[in-house]
């Protein structure tokens, strides 16, 4: 009988023992698919830029472009760029990013968890802005919120959380990025008189501003950047690109970002969405006409993360779209989400052709209709570019581009 027991015992052992690896296996497989970043991808690119332009959309995910295209009734000047695709966002929180970790990814190399600026496990991690500056090459930041947040402080500076901003504030004052433009807050008033305006002018008007002619100039203002009018996004985007590119020879770096997409995409509030939207897209237009006009220079228009879970109904019109009390429900959520963003890159070289293609429609008198669209492109030198690509390969591409 004892005999007996034993292999009873043995044979629930050796279930239990099956369960637990089960169980293992499967949570080990779940975490795999959750942690999992393909780093196999390495962007290739024969060419070298000069300059590099990044313009970073903080939460603007494919819906809120597509929500964009709706308003405008055409394509934004971002997608009509000629090399796409797709961004993997995670950082190392589950299960979303933040803005922190994401522009850590772009401006580092490095996944990181999320509130760290830069940083990860008590280390610095170098960025690209500051690897520009030591090539002796200008940088330029650009935020339409505190030039302290998460975004535009990864690029200038390091701290374990983001909400640090004394620290990071006086390692941004402390650096010698050439053009700083954005929102001012306490931890920057704080450090006003040490500015060093020697060499630079501190300026907090778009009047002093457009007055500068310094090779470097720091514009932070009080009050909120406007999204129509002459003093937008764009028109700063404009004059960083008209104060780096002067004597220069070296060439630059200049991130742009439009900060408040995320904001109001949080807020589930579609109108203030589109208006910030819509200046960074014209960011991007004078970015990429900029590039256009004076060669050497790439354009790369990426997002952070999503903001909101937005989702636009199929059937949805310019007029649903305006009806703000009905779109602003095509937001299912409040938070990040870890959906892929779009990435955009423009460079001499990769200009789209535009052509008359046929509809399949005729007007009265039995002519077919035709519309102007892309009908090829010249892809000469990122046509083997990833059609997805992790967030880290974006400061992998910006590096094969500027050096
Ligand atoms: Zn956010």
């Amino acid at each position: 009988m004892r005999q007996v027991d034993h292999k009873k015992q043995n044979k629930i052992l050796w279930i239990i023992i099956a369960v637990i690896l089960s169980v293992c296996i499967v949570t080990s497989a779940i975490l795999f698919s959750i942690y999992y970043v393909d780093s196999s991808v390495k962007p290739q690119v024969n060419d070298n830029a000069k300059n590099v332009i990044l313009l970073i959309g903080d939460g603007m995910g494919e819906e809120h472009i597509k929500a964009g295209e709706l308003y405008e009734g055409a394509l934004l000047a971002m997608q009509k760029f000629p090399v796409q695709g797709e961004v993997v966002t995670r950082s190392l929180t589950p299960p979303f990013t933040d803005s922190a970790a994401a522009a850590t990814a772009m401006a580092t190399g490095n996944k990181t968890y999320n509130s760290r600026i830069s940083y990860k496990d008590g280390k610095n991690l170098t960025t690209i802005a500051e690897e520009a500056m030591a090539a002796d090459k200008k940088v330029g930041i650009i935020a339409t919120k505190s030039v302290t947040d998460a975004t535009p402080a990864a690029f200038l500076a390091h701290a374990k959380k983001r909400d640090m901003s004394d620290e990071i504030a006086a390692q941004i004052v402390a650096s010698d990025v050439d053009v700083l433009f954005g929102l001012n807050d306490d931890s920057m008033r704080a450090l006003a008189s040490s500015i060093a305006t020697d060499t630079r002018d501190y300026c907090t008007s778009f009047e002093e501003i457009a007055a500068s002619s310094s090779e470097k100039i720091f514009g932070l203002f009080d009050e909120a950047i406007p999204t129509l009018g002459a003093n937008t996004l764009s028109y700063l985007t404009e004059k960083a690109l008209s104060t780096l590119s002067a004597d220069n020879d070296n060439g630059f770096f200049l991130m742009v970002e439009g900060s408040k997409i995320d904001s109001y995409s949080h807020d589930n509030d579609m109108e203030g969405m589109l208006r910030e939207l819509r200046a960074f897209d014209d960011a991007v237009s004078t970015a990429k006409s900029w590039a256009a006009k004076n060669g050497d220079t790439a354009v790369i228009v990426v997002a952070d993360h999503e903001t909101g879970n937005l989702k636009i109904p199929d059937d949805a019109t310019m007029e649903d779209l305006i009806d703000y009390e009905k779109s602003n429900n095509w937001f299912k959520s409040t938070m990040h989400t870890n959906s892929n963003v779009r990435y955009f890159i423009y460079n001499v070289g990769t200009e789209p052709v535009y052509g008359d293609v046929p509809t399949g429609t005729f007007d009265d008198d039995g002519n077919q209709i035709y519309e102007s669209a892309i009908t090829s492109y010249k892809e000469e030198q990122l046509k083997d570019f990833p059609d997805k690509i992790d967030n880290t390969d974006i400061y992998r591409l910006v590096k094969q581009l500027l050096f």
